[in-house]
């Protein structure tokens, strides 16, 4: 044992080889917290524990990819196929628990996941129905209000109490509306994954034992960003055995607005007595002078677990601080700096990483990679889901899949053109509202009551005839899942929709590789499943849609420049990290600015986990002025710039205030 494990430090081997009761381990960052976790399931299951009765839990599809890896790296073949352990998200762990019981709360076993769109136009069609104007409320506005209200388990019945202002009691009677769409659709949104499951494990107990004999050891990576019900999804499955081994920072808790509460890491013995808590102390990744920065910043927060922190690597580099002329130059030079250090130097594109607060920021730097010729990844963008062939493709399996997926329906109905239109759909739509019936059930009474013509009725009927006969298909041979959805393809003329939508032959051309590359993804999910569905396809897609591109490309842009958020940032590291955009309104964030300094300290976390990312060397910059509303304007530097530097130490000059 001892040479098994010892390139982990002390502490470290503490809590790898504590194997049952609750642990905690509280720690700062890159202190080898997501190393416990991986080194802790090996250890596990060299004492016989059988790998997929070990869950444990990370907060991305690309934490969780990598954890397998490790895992696999230390064991070998010793997990392959079925008998792996269980490495997953919060919602790919609901979905699953979801696929296998959903129907008791009277939602289709093959419900669908629904994406952004979806969603916004199921909020304007409900706020078209309550006959509130967008000047009153939103749709955006008001997916924001439910998505809060579903993080701290807030239900329809229960939203008239928590409503605190105007647009909020607008929203009430919106979301009953919204909800009961949904289930009446067979879909659920990203928020229901949680809320439905801890609503089965809480009035089902049968399916809960079932759930909860299904593992003997339960590990959380990332815990500070746990919400209450994420928080109580855990706590019902580890009840029998307690065996629970959860890792984390409170100076890197960043989805307060999420509903995610410090307290649960804070208060972990309170929930769970006896508890053993380890800490660990040295940090692998940083250099010192990267983690004096990071010290420094988390410093000035005032309520937070105090810990020690040291750097185990020295370095000749200091951070760098630069200010720019405006974003434009910002950008040039932050990409003429990478193009010089690949070409020149031989350093790798994916040493760096550009990390910024907000989604409008990378657009100026994809151009300036774009231009130089350097391969980038942008993570965190739906822009491949998001493409129109791809999103129309992904309806028609959505609708073989799940016939009662409305929105998807709507989608397709027409497009390409087959004589179906918007009048007659909307018609049809109405009255099947109304009876509660499927679409198609009701276009016979539609025509009876000339509401629609034959002709149309006629269009529909055989559109409906042709979505039966694939999704027989796809049922009976998911393992030619690929070559079926390209018949699919071919057979609705598809391509006839990209001529009529591009006239130009590279846009079509374009398109056309775009939904290779759609069945390449497909042809990849076979083959790394062993029973393969359509709705487990179109799940993992919804999952992972929201965060990476597909497989193929990523694996072709592996060597790439990374640009992301600092919120998708948390658990990475990278040799160079660039944070960009140094400027109050930005980081902190403008509604941070405004609200109180619990905002301003989640900011600062937000800070720290980007400072934290850096292995080697650090940069920040700013943009002297900025384009803002239309108008080109004098930023101020942000705030923690200064606490970075050491509050005593004297501002730098040309940093105007
Ligand atoms: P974060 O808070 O950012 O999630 P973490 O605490 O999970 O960080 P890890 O990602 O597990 O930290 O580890 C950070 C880096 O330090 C990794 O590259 C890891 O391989 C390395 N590391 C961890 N423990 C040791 C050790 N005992 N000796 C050498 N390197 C280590
Ligand atoms: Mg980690």
């Amino acid at each position: 044992m001892a040479d098994r494990l010892s390139i982990l430090n002390q502490a470290q081997r503490d809590a790898v080889t504590t194997l049952s009761g609750p642990l905690l381990v509280l720690a700062g960052a890159g202190t080898g917290k997501t190393r416990v976790i991986t080194y802790r399931m090996a250890e596990l299951i060299r004492h016989g524990i059988r790998p997929d009765r070990i869950l444990s839990v990370t907060f991305t599809n690309k934490a969780a990819k990598e954890m397998l890896e490790r895992t696999r790296h230390l064991l070998g073949s010793a997990i392959k196929g079925p008998n792996r352990p269980w490495i997953s998200t919060f919602h790919s762990l609901c979905v699953d628990v979801l696929r296998k019981d959903i129907e008791v709360l009277g939602y289709p076993a093959k419900f669908t996941i629904l994406d952004r769109g979806d969603q916004e136009s199921i909020a304007r069609s409900v706020l078209r129905d309550i006959r509130v104007t967008e000047s009153s409320l939103r749709p955006g506005d008001l997916l924001s209000i439910i998505s809060k209200w579903k993080s701290v388990g807030i239900r329809p019945e229960k939203a008239g109490d928590a409503a605190e202002d105007d647009k909020e009691f607008l929203a009430v009677a919106a979301y009953r509306r919204y909800q009961a769409r949904l289930k009446s659709t067979g879909g659920v949104d990203f928020d229901d994954l949680l809320l439905l499951t801890n609503e089965l494990f809480t009035k089902h107990p049968d399916v809960l034992e079932k759930h909860q004999a299904r593992f003997d050891h339960v590990q959380v990576d990332e815990y500070q960003d746990t919400n209450g019900t994420q928080f109580e999804l855990i706590e019902a499955l580890v009840q029998n055995h307690r065996n629970i081994c959860v890792v984390g920072d409170d100076d890197q808790s960043i989805y307060g607005w999420r509903g995610a509460e410090v307290r649960h890491i804070l208060g972990f013995a309170n929930y769970f007595p006896g508890a053993k808590v380890v800490r660990l102390e040295e940090n692998y990744r940083c250099t010192d002078q990267i983690l004096d920065a990071a010290n420094e910043l988390v410093r000035h927060n005032r309520v937070r677990h105090k810990k020690q922190l040291l750097a185990t690597k020295k370095s000749q580099h200091a951070v760098r601080f630069l200010e720019y002329e405006d974003e434009q130059v910002e950008a040039e030079m932050v990409v003429r700096e990478i193009r010089f250090l690949i070409q020149q130097k031989g350093v790798s594109a994916r040493d760096f990483c550009i990390l910024f607060r907000t989604n409008e920021q990378p657009r100026i730097f994809e151009q300036e990679l774009r231009r130089a010729a350097i391969p980038y990844l942008l993570m965190g963008s739906q822009s491949f889901y998001d493409r129109k062939e791809v999103k129309d493709i992904l309806s028609y399996l959505r609708v073989l899949s799940s016939p009662r997926d409305e929105s998807a329906l709507l989608r397709v109905i027409n497009t390409p053109p087959r004589g179906i239109g918007d009048a007659s759909v909307e018609k049809v739509l109405t009255r099947a509202v109304k009876s509660g019936r499927p679409f198609f059930d009701v276009i016979p009474d539609s025509v009876q009551d000339k509401e629609i013509t034959p002709k149309a009725a006629q269009a529909m009927l055989t559109f409906q005839e042709q979505l039966q006969r694939f999704r027989d298909r796809f049922e009976h041979q998911p393992r030619s899942m690929d070559v079926l959805c390209r018949e699919l393809i071919d057979a609705v003329h598809y391509n006839d929709e990209i001529e009529r939508q591009y006239k130009e032959p590279h846009q079509q051309l374009a398109r056309q590789a775009s939904l290779d590359e759609f069945i390449n993804s497909i042809t990849q999910y076979l083959e790394r499943t062993p029973n393969p569905t359509l709705s487990e396809y179109l799940s993992t897609v919804a999952l992972e849609g929201r965060e990476e591109e597909p497989d193929k490309t990523k694996q072709a842009l592996e060597d790439a420049v990374k640009l992301m958020t600092l919120h998708s940032a948390k658990g990475l590291e990278f040799p160079r990290v660039y944070m960009v955009g140094m400027e109050e309104g930005i980081l902190p964030h403008k509604r941070s600015v405004d609200g109180t300094e619990d905002n301003i300290a989640e900011e600062r976390r937000l800070a720290y986990v980007g400072v934290t990312r850096a292995q080697d060397f650090l940069t920040m910059s700013r943009a002297a002025s900025r384009i803002k509303w239309g108008k080109r304007r004098l930023t101020i530097p942000s705030r923690f710039l200064r606490e970075m530097k050491g509050s005593d130490k004297e501002e730098e000059a040309g940093e105007e205030e």
